[in-house]
């Protein structure tokens, strides 16, 4: 079969590997459809991931249907639509004990630290396989996982309805976040540098957009906020200016939510946290939010397919790459078909 290899660093290659083959009884073996493109893919192709070794079949936002099951196999069956929850976990370290198996000590992302989807077909846990049940777009199917970091930021805020809500960063990350907080019923500002991105942020149901560049993000947020400060930040451009501006754009007794994993440090005083009693929360991957995500995409409460702007067969992965590369303006999430 074939599959996408980040050989090493600046050289991606369509491989020709072995199709896996079911051999624990909990196995799923998944004909992959679709993979949607992300930042740390870009990240694995162009040396700049620190987490990646090479060479590597990379992937971890994909879907599609069950080829093949396992003998213990039972929460899905030949033919089923399926999303994969890329995060496999231990179950027994203290993270895993009281429920946070998201950030296990001995975590593994599949397509970053094992082999991933971009693949015709691909092995995985059942544990890890989550099916639709509906006849959803196949080409959409490897978007839960994007949704799913969106969810988790959301959880981890616990934003609801009524909360006032900056997102920093229209990204495809912003995106999501926007969307599942539009669905909780807040009121979302969305602050970025690249217009067409802000004009998509509006289209989503953005109540209020920033373009930093030539606006005053600070002012802008007193408006929207009677002069208080924004109860909720989450910094999705995720440098270490931003940090800074997080803190300082959120209300007394704010949130302000991280989910960057760049290790330079922010320069941010003890004082700005304690005076404003700020709460700041990581957020990381995602924790049981495949499930939602999946009901939300079927009763269309979530949009995935507002989120894709080209499609590419897998094929023309180097294609795909430098697209998303040079054009930000124009692309948000990248979908490989399979
Ligand atoms: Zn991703
Ligand atoms: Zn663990």
């Amino acid at each position: 079969m074939k599959a996408i290899q980040v050989i090493k660093p600046f050289e991606v290659a369509i491989v020709d590997v072995m199709k896996p083959e079911i051999s624990d009884g909990h196995d799923v073996l998944i004909r992959v459809t679709s993979g949607g493109i992300c930042g740390s893919d870009v990240g694995i192709y162009n040396g700049s991931n620190s987490l990646a070794t090479y060479p590597r079949i990379i992937g971890h936002e994909f879907g599609g249907f069950v080829q093949e099951i396992g003998k213990d196999v039972s929460s899905v069956k030949i033919g089923d639509r399926v999303a994969i929850n890329p995060v496999v976990s231990c179950g027994k370290c203290y993270a895993c004990s009281i429920g946070h198996s998201n950030v296990c000590s001995t975590l593994e992302v599949i397509g970053v630290h094992r082999d991933g989807g971009f693949s015709e077909f691909v092995k995985v846990p059942e544990g890890n396989v989550h099916r639709f049940s509906t006849d959803f777009e196949e080409t959409l199917l490897g978007l839960v996982e994007p949704f799913s970091i969106g969810m988790q930021v959301n959880n981890r805020a616990q934003i609801t309805k009524g909360d006032k809500v900056l997102i920093m960063g229209a990204g495809p990350i912003g995106m999501t976040i926007l969307q599942v907080a539009k669905s909780r019923g807040a009121a979302v500002m969305v602050s970025d540098i690249v217009s067409e991105r802000l004009v998509r942020a509006l289209a989503m149901g953005a109540d209020a957009i920033v373009d930093i560049s030539t606006e005053d993000v600070q002012n802008r947020v007193l408006q929207f906020t009677n002069g208080e400060g924004m109860p909720v930040v989450v910094d999705t451009a995720c440098l270490p200016k931003t940090f800074e501006q997080s803190i300082a754009l959120a209300s007394p007794a704010g949130r302000v939510v991280v989910i960057g994993l760049k290790s330079a440090p922010s320069a941010i005083a003890m004082a700005d946290i304690t005076k404003k009693e700020l709460t700041i929360i990581g957020s990381r991957l995602n924790l049981n939010c495949f499930e939602t995500v999946i009901e939300s995409f079927e009763k269309g409460s979530l949009h995935p397919e507002q989120l894709t702007t080209s499609q590419y067969p897998f094929e023309q992965i180097q294609e795909a790459l430098n697209d998303l590369v040079a054009h930000p303006e124009r692309e948000l999430k990248v979908v490989l078909t399979f």
